[in-house]
């Protein structure tokens, strides 16, 4: 089995379903020591743990933390240090939905998904490029360290009654390309998965039935469903040497969503 990344750090946020459980999984394989961040259910998270301890004999670790909570993301890097030494790949993924039309949309609803798609992803970043200033170039990478934001094809898909959701992801993709431009220079590669549309409790009732299966077919030229391993193939790569010329880009993994499948038969 290739092992790229063997001997490096991995924080993983939102790991305890999902996609973000894909990409631990994905990146332990591929040989790193992984940290899988979990906002709650600790019994989920130390099973996952677990079963990728198991199955990649990586070491593998569980920290609860709510990501927009400041000092939470704060305490889980400290944990990291004193735990891993330090951090050389962080993966933004935790994230979430609070939709409604847009006349109805309470404040609530607005913030909670900026302060965890937005803020959240700013606190993980900002702490990550803390660390690896700190704890300077190792011979394991040829960069100093790698951040990869899960963004969305909403970075640029306008998207009815989830305005909050597509703003978030849109000031991700901004973010993510100012904080590539500011720490290029010192060798630090930022870049953003832009998933399409991938099989997680995210989304379950836009494949849970045939007849919505159908429905979304209609926007994915590939003509499937993603699922999270896909993302989790792309992680590995973005995390590894294979990519390092790479920095700013944002990956859009989503089976051609981006393509106007709207004209397909000629519009
Ligand atoms: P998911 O609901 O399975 O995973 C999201 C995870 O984030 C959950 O484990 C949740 O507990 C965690 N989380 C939420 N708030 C948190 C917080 N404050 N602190 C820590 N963790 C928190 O859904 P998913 O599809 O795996 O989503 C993962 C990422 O992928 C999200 O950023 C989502 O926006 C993005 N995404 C998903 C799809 C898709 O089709 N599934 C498409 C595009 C982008």
């Amino acid at each position: 089995m290739q092992r790229p990344l063997a001997g490096q750090r991995a924080l993983i946020t939102g790991a305890s379903s999902g996609i973000g459980k894909a990409i631990a999984a994905a990146l332990a394989g591929a040989g790193a020591t992984v940290m899988i961040n979990y906002r709650s259910g600790k019994e989920t998270a130390e099973a996952i743990a677990h079963e990728i301890r198991e199955s990649t004999k990586s070491a593998v670790l569980t920290h609860q933390a709510d990501v927009s909570q400041e000092a939470e993301v704060i305490a889980m890097f400290e944990r990291l240090q004193a735990e891993f030494g330090g951090l050389d790949i962080l993966v933004n993924n935790a994230g979430l939905q609070r939709d409604a039309a847009f006349h109805e949309m309470t404040l609530e609803q607005w913030n909670t998904v900026i302060e965890v798609n937005l803020t959240g992803q700013f606190l993980c970043a900002r702490e990550a490029v803390r660390c690896f200033l700190k704890q300077g170039m190792r011979p394991v990478s040829k960069a100093l360290g790698k951040i990869i934001f899960i963004s969305s094809v909403h970075e640029v898909i306008p998207w009815a009654g989830h305005v909050n959701y597509a703003a978030s992801k849109g000031g991700v993709m901004l973010l993510m390309k100012s904080v590539a431009q500011e720490y290029a220079p010192l060798r630090i590669r930022v870049n953003s998965i832009c998933p399409g549309a991938i099989r997680t409790p995210i989304n379950r009732p836009a494949w849970e039935t045939p007849e919505a299966y159908q429905a979304l077919l209609k926007l994915i030229p590939y003509k499937r469903i993603g699922e999270p391993e896909d993302i989790g193939k792309a992680a590995v790569w973005l995390a590894s040497d294979d990519s390092d010329y790479v920095t700013g880009a944002s990956i859009f993994v989503d089976g051609g969503m981006l393509l106007y499948p709207g004209f397909e038969s000629g519009g």
